[in-house]
């Protein structure tokens, strides 16, 4: 089998972009509305000839009082037959209580994590990135998902984790 890499975060941070950055093709579900990627959904990918699978998060209904922990509770099933986890946060937001309870539930589960400070569409937000360190998953890998600035670099350290 394939090493698994699960995509999470909370709604709206570009996850399924990235998706379709990483397959180099428009097939993750994305829209502008929050939340709107059907299921859990599974894609076989490849970077620098070696194959792994990817698993894109998101797009259950969330009750309006529990959104943290439902964001965290379904990123947890994604993450649990994962081998390494790809935590997507916006940089120009920074880290929000949704966020931060996804993040709780990463500690605990001791694997591998890249983290990808997505939104940063140039030079100019790239400095924004860095308040990320504050997570405590290492070095935060500023990305355009949209335009593509940055995802060579990011996948290069998944692999080195994957
Ligand atoms: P998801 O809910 O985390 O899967 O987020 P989506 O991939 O559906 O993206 C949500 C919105 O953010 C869409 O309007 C995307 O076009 C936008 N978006 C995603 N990545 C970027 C990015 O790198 N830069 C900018 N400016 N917008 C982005
Ligand atoms: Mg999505």
């Amino acid at each position: 089998p394939l090493p698994v890499l699960a995509i999470v975060g909370r709604p709206n941070v570009g996850k399924s972009t990235l998706v379709n950055r990483i397959l180099g093709r428009r097939e993750a579900v994305v829209e502008d509305v929050p939340g709107v990627t059907r299921d859990r959904v599974s894609y076989r990918a490849e970077w620098m000839g070696r194959e792994f699978t990817i698993v894109d998060t998101g797009g259950w209904e969330h009750d309006a009082k529990g959104i943290h922990a439902s964001v965290a509770a379904q990123a947890e099933m994604a993450v649990d037959v994962a081998d390494a986890v790809l935590l997507v946060v916006e940089a120009t937001v920074g880290a929000t209580a949704t966020d931060e309870a996804v993040v709780k539930m990463l500690r605990r589960k001791k694997k591998p994590v890249v983290l990808v400070a997505n939104k940063v569409d140039s030079e100019l937000v790239e400095a924004e990135a860095s308040a990320l360190w504050g997570l405590g998953f290492g070095e935060p890998h500023p990305v355009s998902a949209l335009h593509g600035r940055g995802a060579a670099d990011m996948l290069d350290a998944v692999m080195e984790v994957l």
